[in-house]
């Protein structure tokens, strides 16, 4: 069975780690978010391409969710004893190694595909990991402080403000003019089923559907596409993806996030085109499934189910898997 995921980082990794103890045997791509990547000390970082690598490939720490276990911060004491910041951004020692091998290979003129490979040839995460595209795109928030109306960064908004002030817009930059990477849309329109883990609507999986030709992709897969809600009875579990459908309009339930992703209308209910064309699909999503406490949401043209969806431990999750591979009728 060939599986394709979008996929952001804690949220996806927790998930992806379920699809592999649920499917041992698949042939799993998945498709990260690099609108979160960010130049630090010269380094490029790219921390939901790392988190789905270290967290299926052993090495995540379990108590934070991101970065390495038994990791040390030398490097950045050593930094701010310098006044050299960001103070907000946690960078490991460990993790420095990885960033130091990537920016290596990428100055060297490898794309990003090439050098997520061959980092995880060392971390053997028993899926294909392919970054949505080998261009920098590059999420930045639009906000209005103290300091007047700019955009800063999406980790400075997420990580030094907390989300706290309101974004007026969130905007992966340069997205519009980039091409997903070898490989992406292959992965979605020959997979047996299409995933979208419990990631964040907005700055994880809306940022790889902003890469032209992956949203239409989905939208036109044969494949079955089926949701996992990031949102429990009115509440991200975890992180601030509140504030960031705020910002787009959204609100912050499961109903209101499936139907942002939309119902594909291939059910007995849907009717075909009238003008002759092949109507254009309606939405991304054949399949959503919601937490217990959010049972009575409402997706036109998708199929809604219900089962209590915190990923509090693998056996829980891969439950949680089981029963959206159930949705997609795989
Ligand atoms: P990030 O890039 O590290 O923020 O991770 P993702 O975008 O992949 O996922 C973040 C989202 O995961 C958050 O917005 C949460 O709503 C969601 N999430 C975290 N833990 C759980 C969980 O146990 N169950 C569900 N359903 N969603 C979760
Ligand atoms: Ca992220």
């Amino acid at each position: 069975m060939r599986v394709t995921a979008l996929a952001g980082g804690i949220g996806a990794a927790r998930f992806l780690r379920g699809v592999r103890a649920a499917l041992p045997d698949a042939d799993v791509t998945v498709i990260g978010n690099t609108g979160d990547d960010i130049t630090l000390h010269g380094l490029r970082i790219c921390p939901d391409l790392d988190t789905v690598m270290y967290t299926l490939g052993g090495g995540i720490s379990a108590e934070r969710g991101w970065g390495r276990e038994g990791e040390t911060f030398v490097v950045a004491e050593e930094l701010a004893a310098y006044g050299v910041g960001p103070s907000w951004f946690g960078l490991g020692d460990r993790d420095l190694a990885t960033h130091l091998v990537r920016t290596q290979m990428l100055d060297a003129g490898h794309p990003l595909s090439d050098v997520t490979q061959a980092i995880c040839d060392r971390w053997q995460p028993g899926v294909r990991l392919l970054p949505m595209t080998n261009e920098r795109v590059e999420t930045h928030v639009v906000i209005n402080d103290e300091g007047g109306q700019r955009a800063v960064h999406f980790q400075e908004w997420w990580l030094r403000l907390r989300a706290a002030v309101p974004a007026q817009a969130i905007v992966p930059l340069r997205a519009e003019s980039a091409t997903p990477a070898p490989g992406v849309l292959d992965a979605i329109g020959e997979a047996d089923v299409v995933l979208f883990p419990p990631s964040n609507p907005v700055v994880s999986i809306g940022t790889i559907l902003a890469i032209p030709g992956v949203r239409d992709a989905v939208a036109r897969t044969p494949a079955p596409v089926v949701g996992v809600s990031p949102i429990i009875g009115g509440a991200a579990v975890r992180g601030m993806a509140d504030a960031c459908l705020t910002a787009i309009g959204v609100e912050t339930s499961a109903q209101a996030v499936g139907v942002h992703y939309g119902g594909r209308g291939r059910g007995a209910s849907s009717s075909p085109g009238t003008d002759g064309e092949q109507a254009r699909p309606a939405g991304l999503l054949d399949g959503w499934l919601v937490d217990t406490v959010d049972a009575a949401a409402v997706v036109p043209g998708a199929v809604v189910a219900s089962r209590p969806l915190l990923m509090t431990d693998l056996p829980a999750t891969e439950a949680i898997v089981r029963a959206a591979l159930e949705l997609a009728g795989v």
